[in-house]
């Protein structure tokens, strides 16, 4: 199979016989919501129905929320020493990389993302995820605080024990994993909520986790839509919430905590991120091509989309002909074509609104380049790259976060305006600086308030060890890297009297 070439055919074959699994699946089986409701889950390639898939409930949900407490009251899983833990979880991403191909398949049918990255990035992204926090929870150690002669003072993390993770469509199973691994490795239990636009290979990796050794109820998967969501959110038994998505549900999320037992909220949000090219980079045509990855890459469904490129007047005019030829990587392709940077948009209300911000852009804006929608299968959500030059940036296609293939261009004539646009957002995931002066990137990079700044680079540090997260509405808490431990576990101080 290795030495097969995966080409559109092959993984159109693969397509032909896979099976998909659409039920939820809690304590250690696949199981029907109780309401017997599903949901249909389409593919944004061609609008095909893929799978009918459980509905969850509040009955699901409290069923999840029990088997989740169960596990982690009988100290299976809490209870293990770490080396226990990192074994299984490394069996676990070990059977996710022998299983890559059916995964990337399903990722991409299910969310229309070019199976170029779902083998690349999505699926060895996620086992790497898991592999990563396995092999890091065997050395984290305790403190022994500094205390008065008559005391021993320990510092020790516990899991702080059920976890719900609720996940949005665009990387569904990397973003899961970025949630999961660190909450797993920690000894919690987890309940995860997967987007209703992609549910299936959250479902799918469920089953491997069981084989891998995960007990029963340790790890849960609850398909649903937001109401799904709400219910863990509000649940008075789950202690934090992990949630990644827009904005607005995210302040929904904090409030549900507050109505209920004021589980730890940790939110990951959305973003609106400047890429400066100032008139000293070194290599605009890198930058230009940079630049072009920065938006459209993943269809612009990214969270940290350097949606808002940010160009000096002087060098403006050259840098948007690069711009645009680099663009042209970017047209719109099938999915399961090994050959396509572009896929499908997730699915026909994201696709509606995309292209009404472009309606917008065409009245407040110039366009440069795209503004249309695609024709690529029958059926399916395409729309071409598209890049507006919004002159000072007021315009609204330049302020509103799309999660679309939509660049707004904005000029600027010094640093510090660059600087001040660039903060001048509610958003504070990413941002971005192109310069050839040591100096001036370190300066700019303290001024711009945001929780990950790329210099001469973007989207560089697919590692784990740099923490992501955002400032202001872009979120709180961090993913990935150690510091992602904190989030599942509350900091315990004893203190033994000696004497
Ligand atoms: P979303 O609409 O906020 O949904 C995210 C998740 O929350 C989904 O599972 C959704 O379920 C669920 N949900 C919806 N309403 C809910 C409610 N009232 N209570 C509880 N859960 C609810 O976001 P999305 O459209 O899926 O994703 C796009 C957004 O995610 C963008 O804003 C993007 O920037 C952000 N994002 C951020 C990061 C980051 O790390 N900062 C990464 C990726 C994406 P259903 O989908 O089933 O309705
Ligand atoms: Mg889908």
């Amino acid at each position: 199979m290795e030495t097969q070439n995966k080409d559109l055919k092959y993984w159109r074959s693969r397509r032909a016989t896979l099976e998909i699994e659409g039920r939820a699946f809690i304590d250690g089986t696949y199981r029907e919501a109780q309401s017997h409701h599903t949901f249909d889950c389409i593919s944004p390639i061609d609008g095909t129905l893929l799978a009918r898939i459980a509905a969850c409930g509040e009955a699901d949900v409290n069923d999840a929320v029990c088997a989740a407490r169960r596990a982690f009251d009988s100290n299976g899983w809490a209870g293990l020493n770490p080396r226990a833990r990192k074994a299984i979880m490394l069996r676990w991403a070990a059977l996710i990389r022998e299983h890559a191909d059916e995964l990337a398949l399903l990722e991409t049918l299910d969310a229309g993302k070019p199976i170029a990255d779902t083998t690349t990035v999505d699926v060895p992204g996620a086992a790497y995820c898991i592999e990563w926090f396995a092999e890091a929870i065997d050395k984290v150690c305790g403190e022994v605080a500094p205390a008065d002669q008559h005391l021993v003072g320990l510092v020790t993390r516990e899991p702080i024990g059920v976890v719900a993770a609720v996940v949005p469509w665009n990387f569904p199973l990397l973003m899961a994993a970025w949630k999961f691994a660190p909450a797993l490795a920690a000894g919690n239990s987890v309940v995860l909520k997967p987007s209703e636009k992609s549910p299936l290979t959250a479902i799918r990796v469920a089953r491997l986790a069981l084989e891998a050794g995960i007990p029963p109820g340790v790890f849960n998967v609850l398909p649903g839509g937001g109401e799904t969501g709400k219910g863990l959110a509000l649940h008075r038994d789950v202690d934090c919430i992990a949630f990644t998505g827009s904005t607005p549900v995210g302040k929904l999320i904090t409030q549900y905590a507050g109505e209920s037992n004021l589980k730890r909220v940790w939110l990951e949000l959305g973003g609106k991120s400047p890429n400066i090219v100032l008139p000293d980079c070194a290599d605009l045509e890198r930058a230009a091509k940079t630049a072009a990855s920065a938006i459209f890459y993943n269809m612009g469904e990214m969270c940290t989309a350097g949606s808002r490129l940010l160009v000096h007047r002087n060098i403006k005019e050259a840098f948007l002909d690069k711009l645009i030829d680099a663009t042209r990587r970017y047209v719109p392709g099938n999915p399961l074509d090994p050959a396509t940077a572009m896929g499908a948009i997730i699915d026909q209300t994201q696709l509606d609104r995309v292209l009404g911000y472009v309606d917008t852009g065409r009245r407040e804006a110039r366009l440069l380049t795209g503004g249309s929608r695609a024709h690529v299968v029958d059926g399916g959500f395409y729309i071409e790259p598209t890049i507006f030059d919004t002159d000072n940036g007021n315009a609204l296609i330049a302020r509103e976060e799309i999660f679309g293939p939509v660049l707004s261009v904005i000029t600027f004539d010094t640093i510090d305006e660059a600087v001040r646009i660039a903060n001048a957002s509610d958003y504070g995931l990413a941002a971005a600086v192109w310069t050839a002066d040591l100096t001036t990137a370190h300066d700019v990079s303290r001024r711009l308030r945001s929780g990950t700044v790329w210099v001469n680079c973007y989207d560089e540090g697919g590692d784990m060890n740099f923490p992501f997260g955002g400032y202001r509405q872009s979120g709180n808490g961090r993913d990935k890297s150690l510091h992602a431990l904190e989030k599942y576990t509350e900091l315990k101080s004893t203190l033994i009297r000696l004497r």
